[in-house]
């Protein structure tokens, strides 16, 4: 299904990007992974997912909050691919504490990354897309780009943020047969949540165990974690030809969390 198109990943060496990645690979396109590890592991990815589905990919590992590194790898990648045909917006980060307790630095950072970068990878890729006539850009948002939770405040203002650059890129490239999508998971069991689980049971003095049942699975009327697979599925047929229709949505994919 996506055999000739070009996908870049960001934040793909884990989690929910890596698991887009493998989607991606299988349905035959060409993939660029990027995210931070041991360098050993992110190779032994790169060629099992090269070897197991006969597809091209390579790893850049540009730092998502550096403009410059990204400016990087877009032309790098532009320049060996001649375009990037699916753009992923999904690295990110999570720091939990009450704002005014919130290190200014960790601020910075949560923006950076979870939010401008999607603005410089969106703006250096959307020229090729557009001579091409085809292009699917989907960001990574989250639960938190339609509701808030206590303690988390620069990670709900950078995904409130990526739905409303969602939106306008959507309206500003509709006419050129490229969609613009987020897709809002619910609780997804990676790295980023297991961080979280001792940061919030710290942030609202209750035990790792509460966390889970009294907060994530209280979150979310399905009461369980939403897995890698489905919003890997999800991201594959934003890129599908039936999806050709579906741009400028805010895509929940939470068990129900945000429908109460
Ligand atoms: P993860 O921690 O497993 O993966 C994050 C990825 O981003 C990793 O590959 C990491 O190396 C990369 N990354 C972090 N900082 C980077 C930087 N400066 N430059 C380049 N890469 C960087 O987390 P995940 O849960 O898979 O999260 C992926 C996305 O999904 C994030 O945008 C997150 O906000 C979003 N999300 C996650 C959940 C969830 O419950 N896990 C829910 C909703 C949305």
């Amino acid at each position: 299904m996506l055999k000739h198109k070009t996908a870049l990943i960001t934040g793909s060496t884990s989690g929910i990007g890596l698991g887009i990645a493998e989607a991606f690979a299988a349905a035959g396109a060409n993939v660029i992974l990027n995210g931070f590890g041991d360098a050993a592991e992110i190779e032994a990815i790169r060629s099992r997912l090269a070897s197991e589905h006969g597809a091209t990919v390579r790893y850049d590992g540009a730092d998502m909050s550096k403009p410059d590194a990204i400016e990087r790898m877009i032309d790098a990648a532009i320049a060996e691919f001649g375009c990037i045909d699916i753009l992923v917006n999904n690295a990110g980060i999570q720091h939990v504490a009450p704002i005014d307790e919130f290190p200014p630095g960790k601020w910075d950072a949560i923006i950076a990354i979870n939010l401008s970068s999607a603005f410089h990878t969106t703006r250096l890729a959307l020229p090729a897309m557009k001579k091409k006539g085809w292009g699917r850009v989907i960001n990574m948002a989250s639960a938190h780009a339609l509701v808030a939770s206590p303690f988390k405040s620069a990670y709900v203002a950078a995904k409130h943020g990526i739905a409303g650059l969602t939106k306008t890129v959507a309206l500003e490239v509709a006419e050129q047969g490229i969609t613009v999508n987020a897709i809002c998971p619910g609780y997804v069991r990676t790295p980023l949540v297991e961080k979280q689980i001792p940061e919030t049971a710290k942030a609202r003095g209750i035990t790792e165990q509460q966390v889970i049942n009294d907060v994530m699975l209280h979150a979310q009327p399905t009461k369980k974690f939403v897995t890698v697979e489905q919003v890997a599925a999800l991201a594959k047929f934003l890129c599908a030809d039936d999806a050709a229709s579906i741009t400028g949505a805010i895509l929940p994919i939470d068990g129900g969390w945000t429908a109460q």
